[in-house]
């Protein structure tokens, strides 16, 4: 096996540029990360703006977040900010919130040393990072970066950008490559695996032989990964604006079984995968036209098309008959399948089953399910995902049309379309109890 620790631990792989020669300047960041740099220079400490901020706008996209990569220790940086806040245990860093906005965060992470280097602060199992608080230079913590391209720092007062020396050709030539060798680093950190699948799907990057074969290897290294690490990363995954993308990857590099097993056996069954497929791909291409649109999404959809496809048609064995379980039941089932893979907080998983349930009673044709329904907080996603599953061929397209009739509808319309649909009759009030006789 290639081992490139050498190349790791060797600092001359190291280059310099002057910002302005990539159309970088202080003018394209914003205001607070400024303000954090130029505190954390004015007491100081070395500070750069890194990571995604950096690569996105020498990519000429649009920057999701912007990172800070500072020789101030957390304790240091907590004590320079009031609305600074310490977190994790297992990679220390300091969120530093905006003062306008809590929600609006920095985050500021101190210098690493490269691990091969050792150091009480870091633990390492089986090649895998437990914990990586060592401390080191900005030379080291550029070796310590996932991706060539993520590791670029940008000195926004000096105009200087600091970088792997690979950074700069492979942002030109759009290729994603491992600083060091692929094996050790995904073997230190599987979560690097669908990192190098969001940024290909993302960014439009061709894979390193390197990045994408060791990605064919230790695919199954997933599985070690807690399944709540897993939940933020995948939200980023189908959140990132190339979802169908990724998930073209996710299948090609066999981790969507490893991620989504329940889901995947229903999408490669040979009853009707096919058009299970069709459905959760159409629900991606329409999670990304709303990414692309600036609309709003919530994981609870994706989370809803992965339960129903899991749910969809499962029986169990009663009196050596297999009897379709339940929809209540079936849902469940999934879903606690699933959870052990990655687990989705409480409040979505909730959210994504009133999806899938609702769907049942869009079929009904009793006056209080119809009711139920059409003034349900979660209507508009669950007709969302009613008309998807039609167009797909995994619905009723009378059922779809219908609501969408009733989607357009005046209010009036509305009541005269669920009176007509329910068999007549205004909605049933509920009967007073009669007063007992004196
Ligand atoms: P995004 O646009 O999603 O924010 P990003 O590259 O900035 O992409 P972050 O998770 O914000 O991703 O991380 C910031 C930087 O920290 C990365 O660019 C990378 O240099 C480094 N980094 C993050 N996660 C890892 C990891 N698992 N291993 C090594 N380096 C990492
Ligand atoms: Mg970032």
């Amino acid at each position: 096996m290639h081992n490139a620790a050498d190349e790791r631990t060797d600092a001359s792989v190291v280059a310099r540029y002057r910002g302005k020669k990539f159309g970088l300047s202080r003018k394209m960041f914003p205001g607070r990360v400024l303000n954090i740099i130029e505190t954390l220079h004015g007491h100081g400490h070395e500070s750069y703006i890194v990571g995604g901020g950096v690569r996105d706008l020498l990519l000429g996209c649009k920057p999701k977040d912007f990172d800070v990569a500072t020789s101030a220790r957390p304790e240091e940086v907590a004590g320079l900010f009031r609305r600074c806040r310490l977190i994790g245990r297992r990679f220390r860093l300091a969120h530093v919130h905006s003062a306008h906005n809590w929600r609006e965060i920095t985050e500021v992470a101190t210098f690493r040393a490269f691990l091969g280097n050792g150091g009480a602060g870091s633990v390492v199992e089986d090649g895998r990072i437990v914990r990586d608080n060592t401390y080191g230079s900005l030379e080291e913590d550029i070796l310590r970066r996932d991706f060539t391209i993520n590791s670029m720092y940008y000195n926004p007062i000096s105009d200087e950008i600091v970088c792997h020396g690979d950074a700069v050709a492979d942002i030109k030539n759009r290729r994603l490559r491992s600083i060091g060798d692929s094996w050790t680093r995904y073997r230190e950190d599987p979560v690097r695996m669908l990192r190098a699948i969001r940024f290909t799907a993302k960014l439009g990057l061709r894979m390193e032989d390197d990045v994408s074969q060791q990605i064919h290897a230790l695919a199954p290294l997933i599985k070690d990964v807690s399944s709540a690490r897993l939940f933020d990363e995948t939200v980023k995954l189908f959140h990132s604006g190339a979802a169908l993308e990724v998930y073209g990857l996710l299948k090609e590099y066999k981790l969507f079984g490893l991620l989504y097993p329940v889901a995947d056996r229903r999408i490669v069954a040979h009853d009707d995968g096919a058009t299970r497929e069709r459905f959760f791909k159409a629900l991606l291409a329409n999670t990304d036209a709303r990414v692309a649109g600036g609309k709003p999404v919530t994981p609870a959809f994706v989370l809803a098309a992965l339960f129903w496809i899991g749910a969809e048609h499962l029986q169990r064995q009663v009196e050596g008959r297999h009897v379709p379980l339940s929809w209540h039941q079936a849902v469940s089932h999934a879903w606690s399948q699933q959870q052990q893979c990655v687990s989705s907080p409480r409040r979505l998983v909730a959210a994504a089953r009133e999806i899938c349930l609702l769907q049942k009673h869009f079929e009904s044709r009793r006056r209080k399910h119809l009711y139920y329904v059409s003034a349900h907080p979660r209507f508009r996603a669950a007709y969302d995902f009613l008309v998807l599953r039609a167009d797909a061929g995994l619905g009723d397209r009378a059922q779809a049309e219908w609501w969408t009739q009733f989607q357009e509808a005046d209010n009036a319309g509305r009541r005269q379309m669920l009176h007509e649909r329910s068999g007549g009759g205004a909605p049933r009030r509920k009967k007073r109890k009669r007063q007992p006789a004196h």
